[in-house]
């Protein structure tokens, strides 16, 4: 059999879970093992002495830090509970900036001196720890003879359970900051940012007439697209297990211009391989409620229930981890890279965003009359300012080398910010910023002319699928983030801003002075919204006219990660995180300095990674062609062959002369040159390559092709 049909055949062979049939019935009552692995509230209050458990929950209401006498009692249930469920070791988990987290393990046991070990874990073990972690990107906060960072466990985010097939972890939650207490990941920004926009939001709900509301959670749903490829395939390309996408392909006859895979029925393999990632997900608590197929071949979505911000960020780390174990049982590989494919819809991940009282009100809920809610209105017309003031700051949160391919595509929302309110909303402020017309959308009913089918209730606003930010119902949906990213720094954003909006309509609010808050609320709410509507947008955003209507309105079009990332440092965002206490200007330069180096490394890996396959496989593989065509003296065949070969020897040198940095570039403006020189002879030679694989008989061919990764499930 020939080379393609061969691995074909391989790859789309699979048994369930290494053939170890027989997964539990989750139908049956108490078999669902939701939590099962989480040291959860409930965990918590079984296994606590009653006042220890009292005083930690009151501490975590409060939102305040917790008295150390405490820690003891809870590290040692902590460590009963997790050996007996396996636990040997401990970790503090901790989140880097790097999208990923991180993790050192030590064990429970110590020699006991006379030959034997105990088991022991201390309060101060759970509360802190140092890891030796000089080699974390810092961007400068820490020189590495200086390189004390010190972990510091965040009760308000469970601790949990990693299984292994031979042994357990306990897992607590931890922040990362370094001696000097700056914030060295991307929990501790989170933290901070949903404490102020509580404190904001409280504030603004007392001068609406809330007394009740204590505390403001912001919550997060993030929906997150991904592709399974078959690991046969997978581990025939370096690109992919080197960068995350392959960096040739040519497009196949077949993509997706059937749209016949789009919510279609689940592939049974791949089916299998969800319902076990969604179980270890429940042990974890994660809460996963849908999956579906997405656009592309082989491309798929998950998507949990909301959660308070942090534990939903949390829990997104974990959700990204657990879908790569658990594929790799079914002989898949879970690609979480923005763009695996070229020609193919990439993958994003959508941040529901919305804020919720502790007394269980979602601010964000318009309720039937919009436009008579006056606290709904104030806080939509809060988003709506801070969005337009920092949407060069919410671009670069959400900026990087995978992105680059994918914003802006007609795929994925551009990048240019805007918002989407849809029609009633959009109605209601008009009306309310002019004082003109009726600012209500009477309800209706859907009629589908077939008696047997029930009337619908029909909604106030359409879908939007191609703007960035919008409104849905009962949240705001910040569709740019990328499928690879942490949820927390754009959260972070997403929170710090809103909190700064709503200091500044409530401050207008109470300079108004007046006994009517209904009225003052419509004043300052239509005040704000006709100085900020040039980000509403509601037309098509893939539609090419909207990059000139966008300019005409003065919306920024940051289209590459080095044109989005100054505005890490831009004056508006530096003030805005300085007032709230979120990160300082030292703490942003670090992340724009990490960031802007993750450009670099990451575009220099893929341009030599390019560079090696095309010399040392693509182009070996032409040249035997070429060989077999002048061998038959089919002049036709070296006459197509030769052209292309040479093609791609010129872009490889070309290649091989961006790969080498000018001496004296660095920072953003090598990140720039990566952009200019080495992104785009990657191109050039990709080009010459795909044109190739075209041609090159298909034996000779060494990377398996998009026609054959897309659709063998
Ligand atoms: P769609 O694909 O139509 O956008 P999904 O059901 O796939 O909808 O996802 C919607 C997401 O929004 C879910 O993760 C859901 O939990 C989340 N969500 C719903 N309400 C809120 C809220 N108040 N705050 C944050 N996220 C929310
Ligand atoms: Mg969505």
């Amino acid at each position: 059999m020939a080379r393609t049909r061969q691995q074909n055949v391989t790859a789309a062979q699979w048994t369930a879970n290494g053939a170890a049939l027989g997964a539990p019935d989750l139908t049956e009552p108490g078999s669902y093992p939701f939590g099962e692995n989480v040291f959860n509230l409930a965990v918590q209050r079984e296994r606590l002495p009653k006042d220890v458990f009292k005083q930690l929950q009151a501490t975590l209401d409060r939102g305040e830090a917790l008295d150390p006498s405490l820690a003891d009692a809870v590290a040692k249930e902590m460590r009963e509970w997790a050996m007996e469920r396996g636990a040997t070791h401990f970790t503090h988990w901790f989140q880097p900036l790097t999208n990923s987290t991180a993790e050192k393990h030590d064990s429970f046991y110590e020699p006991a001196g006379d030959g034997t070990a105990i088991a022991g874990f201390s309060g101060k073990e759970l509360i802190q720890g140092e890891p030796d972690a000089s080699s974390f990107p810092t961007g400068g906060v820490r020189a590495t003879f200086e390189a004390r960072g010190y972990t510091a466990w965040d009760p308000t985010s469970p601790a949990f359970i990693i299984e292994n097939p031979n042994g357990a972890l306990l897992c607590i939650p931890t922040a990362f900051a370094s001696w000097t207490g700056e914030a060295l990941d991307t929990k501790i920004p989170l933290l901070r940012s949903m404490d102020a926009l509580s404190t904001s939001a409280i504030h603004a709900l007392k001068l609406l007439g809330d007394d009740g509301s204590t505390r403001v959670f912001t919550t997060v749903g993030p929906e997150q697209e991904y592709f399974f490829i078959d690991e046969q395939y997978y581990f025939e390309r370096p690109d992919l297990y080197t960068t995350g996408r392959t960096l040739f392909g040519a497009k196949p006859p077949k993509g997706h211009e059937l749209d016949d895979h789009y919510f279609g029925s689940i592939p049974e393999r791949i089916l299998a391989c969800m319902l076990e990632t969604e179980r270890e997900l429940a042990k974890l608590g994660v809460p996963t409620k849908t999956r579906h197929n997405e656009v592309a071949p082989n491309q798929y979505e998950l998507a949990p229930i909301f959660e308070n911000s942090n534990v939903g960020s949390d829990h997104q780390q974990l959700t990204m981890q657990i879908m790569q174990n658990v594929a790799r049982r079914y002989g898949l590989v879970c690609l979480l890279h923005e763009k695996p494919y070229a020609g193919v819809n990439g993958s994003g991940k959508h941040n529901n965003w919305s804020m919720g009282t502790d007394t269980g009100s979602n601010l964000l809920d318009p309720g039937d009359t919009p436009a008579e809610n006056t606290s709904f209105l104030f806080f939509c017309a809060a988003v709506i300012q801070a969005v337009n003031k920092h949407q060069g700051l919410l671009r670069a949160s959400v900026a990087n080398l995978g992105q680059d391919h994918r914003l802006g595509a007609n795929e994925a929302p551009p990048a240019i910010i805007s918002i989407f309110l849809g029609a009633e909303l959009e109605k209601a402020f008009e009306a309310i910023s002019t004082g003109e017309g009726d600012p209500h959308t009477p309800g209706s009913y859907l009629e589908l002319g077939a008696s047997v089918l029930p009337p619908l209730p029909m909604h106030g606003g359409d879908r939007n699928r191609t703007s960035p930010f919008a409104f849905t119902g009962n949240k705001f949906e910040f569709r740019a983030l990328g499928s690879s990213m942490s949820l927390a720094f754009p959260n972070a954003v997403l929170n710090t801003i809103v909190a700064e909006a709503i200091d500044d309509l409530a401050d207008k609010l109470e300079a108004k002075g007046s006994d009517d808050v209904a009225a003052a609320v419509a004043e300052v709410v239509g005040e704000s919204y006709s100085a900020n509507k040039a980000i509403c947008f509601m037309g098509d955003n893939y539609d090419e006219a909207w990059h000139a209507e966008a300019e005409g309105r003065g919306l920024k079009d940051l289209r590459t990660t080095p044109d989005a990332l100054p505005e890490i440092l831009s004056d508006p965002t530096v003030e805005v995180f300085g007032k709230y206490k979120v990160l300082s200007e030292r703490e942003l330069s670090s992340r724009f300095e990490v960031w802007t180096e993750q450009y670099v490394i990451r575009a220099n890996i893929e341009a030599e990674t390019a560079e090696s396959i095309a010399k040392t496989m693509i182009l070996p593989a032409a040249l035997r062609y070429l060989a077999i065509g002048d061998d038959s003296g089919i002049s036709a065949v070296t006459e197509e062959t030769t052209p292309l070969v040479d093609d791609l020897v010129a872009a490889l040198s070309e290649l091989d002369e961006a790969n080498s940095y000018p001496d004296d570039v660095e920072g953003l403006e090598l990140a720039v040159y990566a952009r200019d020189n080495q992104l785009a002879a990657m191109d050039r030679v990709r080009e010459a390559a795909d044109k190739l694989e075209k041609v090159v008989a298909d034996d000779l061919w060494p990377l398996p092709k998009y026609s054959e990764i897309l659709f063998i499930k």
